[in-house]
């Protein structure tokens, strides 16, 4: 089955029938690109051949409850409500899901806390007013996002009390922040498989004595020209293990214990086999361990220079920090410690701006400082893993990039990683770079450099 959508918020009357459809999108106008002429002839295809029934689907006003502003006394103890039962969003933002899951989520953590003390036997007074303060700030976040969007389309009605003219900074911050983002697809696919392994397990398990209280116990990590998926077994938390399966080749990871060992042992490519020992510990794991599956969607790997905009275009408070500003591939493991490294920027900009006493408020240009200041580190945090990534043969690339950029880049990652194999020298200089401790010009070191031009890829 596929589905067509036409979604409009400018009055155009939508196709209803067959033949209105492609005069419609042929005529669509405004976009920088043109529709490709084999997205027209998919479509003339299905309206031919595949039996198109449509579906005018009216959408209700957009409204919001604000049960959490109403006293403890107002709202039944047991009164709850989750998703567009409080907050109805426009569709157009494709948070709808995301919200209701967010308010389950929230339910199940003060369903637990309240009874976490086993003498509970109803719900207190105040439990629905502490549902709805808990989840008052994402959902009023929400509320104002979309809402302040929409008021910059022409048929939006605004609020009772409100004009459409208020919010016009932020959709004008909006479109800036557009303009300054930047994104590619690596197009990865992530299964993780958690197991609990009680000591009477753990015990059985045939893990060498020095992996034993290891984070990472076996990592599987082939290199690009293998094709392979990387396999990754690891001990989370007490009495935890879980398995990671990360591929870029459109494999289909395992979602179900039987599927495990046979994708395991049908790896090839890499130079050294799985050692017997990894595979009876997964075997023991999955008949034991109470496996649970979990298919991770990763999102599109984006980068929002901020510190491309001008001072005035900033906000002074106006501060990104982590996935906030730059969404990294997580098959390279930069995330967290980008995230620490904008954390630290703050504080000492803060510490730099608030060492003369008489400072009481932040200088106009603080939120430019902060993302200047960090901005040679995130670049090349993101050309580092964007090139290594166009060298995968699934990955998109940015807008106006081709996959060949960057040849050079991963020509010389290869000797690196064949380097640093073979000499120490190297190796550390490539550990520091990889854990941020040092710039990738520890690599122009004309030691280094010589040892890498002169040493003969593994690859
Ligand atoms: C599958 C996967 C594996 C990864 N593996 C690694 C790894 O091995 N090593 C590594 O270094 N990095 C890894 N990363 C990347 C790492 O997880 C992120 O870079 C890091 O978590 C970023 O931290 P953050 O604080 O910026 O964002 P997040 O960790 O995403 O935190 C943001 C928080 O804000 C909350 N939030 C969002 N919107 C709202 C709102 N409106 N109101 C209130 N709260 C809100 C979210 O629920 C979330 O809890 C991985 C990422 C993924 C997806």
């Amino acid at each position: 089955m596929m589905q067509l959508l036409f979604m409009d918020t400018y009055g155009h009357d939508l196709p209803r029938t067959t033949v209105e459809v492609l005069p419609f999108i042929t005529g669509l106008r405004g976009c920088k690109k043109p529709i490709p002429s084999w997205f027209i002839e998919v479509i003339e295809l299905l309206c031919e051949h595949g039996n198109p029934s449509f579906d005018a689907i009216k959408t209700p006003p957009q409204s919001f409850v604000r049960y959490h502003s109403l006293a403890t006394g107002d709202l039944p103890s047991n009164f709850i409500a989750v998703g567009d039962a409080s907050l109805q969003l426009n569709p157009l933002h494709g948070q709808g899901f995301s919200k209701a899951i967010i308010n389950g989520m929230g339910l199940n953590s003060l369903l637990h806390a309240v009874t976490s003390n086993s003498s509970v036997t109803c719900l207190s007074t105040d439990f629905s007013t502490r549902y709805f303060k808990n989840s008052c700030h994402t959902m009023n976040a929400l509320w104002d996002a979309t809402r302040l969007h929409d008021y910059g389309s022409s048929h939006c009605v605004p609020m009772d009390g409100e004009t459409k003219d208020i919010w016009r900074f932020s959709r004008w911050f909006e479109r800036k922040l557009i303009s300054a983002a930047l994104n590619y697809h690596a197009n990865i696919s992530y299964v993780t498989v958690c197991f609990t392994v009680p000591p009477e397990l753990g015990v059985r398990l045939p893990i060498p004595a020095a992996l034993l209280n290891t984070a990472l116990v076996y990592t599987y990590l082939p290199h690009d020209d293998a094709q392979s998926p990387i396999l990754a077994l690891m001990n989370v938390a007490e009495n935890m293990m879980q398995l990671l399966f990360m591929d870029t080749y459109g494999h289909d990871l395992p979602r179900t214990t039987v599927e495990v060992l046979p994708f395991i042992t049908g790896f090839r490519g890499c130079k050294e086999p799985i050692p017997s020992w990894v595979i009876e510990v997964i075997e023991l794991l999955c008949e034991h361990g109470n496996p649970s599956f979990d298919a991770i969607k990763i999102p599109p790997q984006s980068f929002i220079r901020y510190h491309s905009l001008a001072i005035q275009d900033l906000p002074s408070n106006f501060i990104a920090i982590g996935d906030a500003s730059l969404q990294l591939n997580p098959i390279h493991g930069q995330g967290f410690t980008k995230a620490i490294i904008n954390g630290m920027g703050l504080n000492s900009l803060l510490h730099a701006v608030t060492s003369n006493s008489g400072v009481t408020c932040l200088p106009r240009d603080f939120s430019s400082r902060y993302f200047k200041n960090s901005r040679r580190t995130m670049n090349a945090l993101w050309d580092g893993t964007r090139l290594h990534d166009y060298g995968s043969p699934r990955c998109v690339p940015m807008d106006g990039e081709t996959k060949d950029i960057g040849r050079f880049a991963r020509w010389f990652e290869r000797k690196l990683i064949s380097a640093a194999a073979k000499d120490e020298e190297v190796a550390s200089a490539l550990w520091h770079v990889r854990h941020m401790f040092a710039s990738e010009t520890v690599f122009l070191a004309p030691t280094v450099l010589w040892k890498v031009l002169s040493t003969c890829s593994l690859f």
